[in-house]
C-alpha cells in the first residue's frame, strides 16, 4: 500500500488533500502540476521561485473541499512579491470565511498552460465496484450531463469509446478554429487511472477536476481521493 494511503489511515483521515493526492497520482503515472507544501508565507515565496513563475496558490485543509469558492486559489501569480501577498491574502480569507477550520498551509505550483477542461473520476459501485467516470469540464457537464462511465479496469479500446462517445467530442478535436487535444493522452490518463483504482480498494472515489487537455499531453490541476 503507498504510505500516503497508510499515512492518512494512521491519522485517522479519510480525505487525501491535494498535494498527497497528486503524490499518488504521481507515483500512478498520471501526469500532474509540480505541487509543494508551504507553511508559511516566505517557505511559499521560496518553493515558488524554485519552481518557477506564473505560480498558483491554493489552500491546503482537511475540512475544505472545494478551494474557490471560499477563496482559496490565486491563479496567475507573477513574482515573490505576489506570491507573498497572495499566502497572505488566502489564509486571511478562508479563516474569515470557516472560521475554526484547521489549515495546514498552502500548496504551491506551476501554473499550466491551459487546454479543453476534461473531468476524470472514480466513485466506487456497491455491485461492480470501482467505476470510471469521463466527462467535459466546467458548465458544459452541468449542463449536458455529457459524461461516460466504464467498469474498472478499462482496456484501451474502452479508453477510446468513452472520450469518443462524449456529445462534445468536437470540442476536443478542435471544434472552430480552436485548438484540437490529444486523444492518445487522455487515453493514457484513463488507463492509468484505471490501473490505480483497480490495485487501491483503500480508494472510495478519486476526483481529477479539472485535467486541462492539450494539444500534445493532458495534465491532472486539480486533485482530491476519499478513502473507505
Ligand atoms: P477547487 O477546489 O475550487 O476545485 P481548483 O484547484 O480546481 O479548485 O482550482 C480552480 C480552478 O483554477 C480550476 O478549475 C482551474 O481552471 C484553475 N487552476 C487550478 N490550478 C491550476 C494550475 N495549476 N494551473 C492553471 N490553472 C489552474
Ligand atoms: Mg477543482
Amino acid at each position: 500500500m503507498s504510505t500516503i494511503i497508510e499515512n492518512a489511515q494512521k491519522n485517522g483521515r479519510k480525505y487525501l488533500n491535494e498535494i498527497e493526492s497528486k503524490q499518488l497520482l504521481k507515483e500512478a503515472g498520471v501526469p500532474t502540476t509540480d505541487t509543494r507544501l508551504a507553511k508559511s508565507r516566505d517557505e511559499a515565496i521560496a518553493f515558488a521561485k524554485e519552481i518557477g513563475f506564473p505560480a498558483v496558490l491554493k489552500v491546503i485543509s482537511p475540512d475544505i473541499v472545494h478551494k474557490s469558492d471560499i477563496g482559496g486559489v490565486k491563479l496567475g501569480l507573477g513574482d515573490g512579491a505576489a506570491v507573498g501577498k497572495a499566502y497572505d491574502e488566502i489564509i486571511a480569507t478562508v479563516k474569515s470565511k470557516r472560521p475554526g477550520v484547521k489549515i495546514d498551509g498552502a500548496s504551491v505550483q506551476t501554473m499550466a498552460k491551459p487546454g479543453v477542461e476534461v473531468i476524470i473520476g472514480v466513485s466506487k459501485d456497491r455491485q461492480f465496484g470501482p467505476v470510471l467516470m469521463f466527462g467535459m469540464g466546467g458548465i458544459l457537464v452541468e449542463l449536458l450531463k455529457d459524461v461516460s462511465f466504464r467498469i474498472v479496469p478499462i482496456t484501451r479500446y474502452d479508453a477510446h469509446e468513452m472520450i469518443k462517445e462524449m456529445k462534445s467530442f468536437p470540442l476536443l478535436e478542435g471544434y472552430r478554429g480552436s485548438e484540437s487535444a490529444s486523444i492518445e493522452a487522455l487515453e493514457d490518463m484513463l488507463l492509468k487511472v484505471s490501473e490505480l483504482a483497480a490495485r487501491t480498494p483503500e480508494i472510495k472515489e478519486l476526483d481529477l477536476n479539472p485535467v486541462f487537455a492539450r494539444r500534445d499531453d493532458a495534465i491532472a490541476v486539480d486533485a482530491r481521493i476519499i478513502l473507505e
